[in-house]
């Protein structure tokens, strides 16, 4: 198993090839997490988002990934990816799944070495926070992700505890 990390803490301080954002489709910013993503990388993230292709608006469709460059932040890239708004985009499991898998490929394509994801549909598109927790260390444990090391930026306590009780009960399987 590659490295991976589960810090408390705010996801735009960290240094690391790639932080990856929770955005919705367009890609032009929004609430919560990618509020702050964008909050802190300054204008030239939301320039940067501009020019990825849309169509009919849509820059990421769900449980997809793109990637862009990353202004002010301390990383190279920002990895902007779609997760399911639960009990509204189905099936919501695997899209949660592709969203983990598809940024993380990117990551690989680019030449990262290391990436911090936060909890991924986890906030206003109310993803149950224990399955979510699972999937993304399901995903993140596969061998093809070994080369990377993998930080979990988590926003509270609470939620820092279930992913790390999800990384012990991975370890145990
Ligand atoms: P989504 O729309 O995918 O649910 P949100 O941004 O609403 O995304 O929430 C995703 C998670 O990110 C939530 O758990 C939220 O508390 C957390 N979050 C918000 N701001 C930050 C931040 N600066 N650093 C890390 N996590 C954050």
């Amino acid at each position: 198993m590659g490295k991976i990390k589960i810090v408390q803490g705010d996801i735009t301080t960290v240094e690391v090839d790639a932080i990856v954002n929770a955005a919705n489709s367009r890609m032009l910013g929004g609430g919560g997490v990618d509020g702050a993503i964008h909050r802190a990388a300054g204008p030239e993230l939301l320039a940067a988002c501009k020019k990825v292709p849309a169509e009919k608006g849509v820059r990421c469709p769900t449980g997809e990934a793109r990637i862009t460059e990353a202004g002010n932040l301390n990383a190279k890239y920002v990895i902007h990816t779609v997760g399911p708004r639960y009990g509204v985009d189905e099936p919501a499991e695997r899209l949660l799944e592709t969203a983990y898998q598809n940024s993380l490929n990117l990551a690989l394509a680019h030449g990262c070495q290391s990436i911090a994801f936060p909890a991924i549909s986890c906030g206003v598109y109310g993803y149950p926070l224990k399955e979510a927790a699972h999937i993304a260390i399901s995903v993140c444990t596969r061998p093809e992700y070994d080369p990377l090391t993998i930080c979990f930026y988590l926003f509270s306590e609470d939620m820092a505890a279930i992913w790390t009780t999800a990384l012990k009960n991975h370890c145990h399987e």
